[in-house]
């Protein structure tokens, strides 16, 4: 490949697609579809757990952290509360995140995809050294990109939709690694709207100037900033009920990975 990253052997496969997003976008619910899709589509996915603290999860994985660390003895030995535990658990795993690493090279030839499912509340993932680390793992051995899961119908507010995307720009920044934006529930919402805020900041000024308040004068300010964040962004549609979007989503990951090999 024309790859760009020094790595005379660095692989093209598989890519690896970190799902990331705020507590209750629909992580896990899009990964059991993604999943799904695979199977569908005779597409060789390799399936990954990080949340310690998930009770049952509705898609199979390969690899899972629960097997490894228990989330509520890790509680219990340190005394910690819920996040402390999944934060901990977190730690204890990534100490072995090289044997997770060879597991999937010695798999590469046999693999397209490895979808990663993180933990419920996302700065555990995206602002702990952990996460940094198993980011930093992922990327420094396969193309890697970031799917940012939104709740399209609870992003229907402007302020609500800035402060999302404010979150994804500082993942975008802090990973530099390659985002789609994955906007999901699209059976209850149509992401038509943010589509339309994220082309023409002034659409987007005149639904946030509704409200004359300090905060959307702010909103107002940052839709600016925000313009040159979305040029360098991915954005598809997905219902992970329905299933809607799932080859949009998978032409998003492939054109990511393009980016990758090129860029890093
Ligand atoms: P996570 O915390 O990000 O892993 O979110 P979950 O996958 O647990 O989903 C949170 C809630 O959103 C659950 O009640 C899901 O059934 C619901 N959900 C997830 N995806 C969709 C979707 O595409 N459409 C609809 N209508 N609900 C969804
Ligand atoms: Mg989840």
């Amino acid at each position: 490949s024309s790859s760009g990253n020094g790595f005379p052997n660095f692989r093209r496969k598989p890519v690896i697609i970190i799902v990331v997003g705020m507590a209750g976008s629909g992580k896990t619910t899009l990964m059991h579809r993604l999943v799904a899709h695979t199977h569908i589509k005779n597409i060789r996915g390799y399936v990954m757990n990080l949340d310690p603290a998930v009770m049952t999860l509705p898609y199979g994985s390969n690899i899972d952290i629960r097997d490894t660390v228990k989330y509520k003895e890790v509680m219990k030995q340190f005394n910690l509360g819920p996040n402390g535990g999944i934060l901990t658990s977190m730690n204890l795993f990534a100490t072995k995140f090289d044997e997770v690493i060879s597991v999937i090279e010695r798999r590469a030839d046999q693999l397209d995809y490895v979808l990663v499912d993180t933990p419920g509340q996302i700065e555990i993932f995206t602002w702990s050294a952990s996460g940094a680390i198993i980011t930093e793992a992922f990327a420094s051995t396969f193309p890697t990109v970031v799917a940012y899961v939104v709740d399209t119908p609870r992003s229907e507010d402007p302020t609500t939709f800035m402060s999302n995307m404010l979150y994804a720009c500082s993942i975008l920044y802090k990973t530099r690694l390659p985002l789609i934006l994955t906007f999901n529930k699209v059976d209850v919402a149509a992401h038509q709207f943010a589509l339309e805020w994220m082309e023409d900041f002034e659409a987007f000024q005149a639904a946030a100037s509704s409200d004359q308040s300090y905060t959307s004068t702010l909103t107002q300010s940052l839709s600016l900033v925000l313009d040159e964040f979305y040029n360098n962004l991915k954005s598809v549609g997905v219902s992970a009920v329905s299933g809607a979007g799932m080859e949009d989503f998978f032409k998003a990951v492939e054109a990511s990975a393009d980016e990758y090999m090129d860029t890093y």
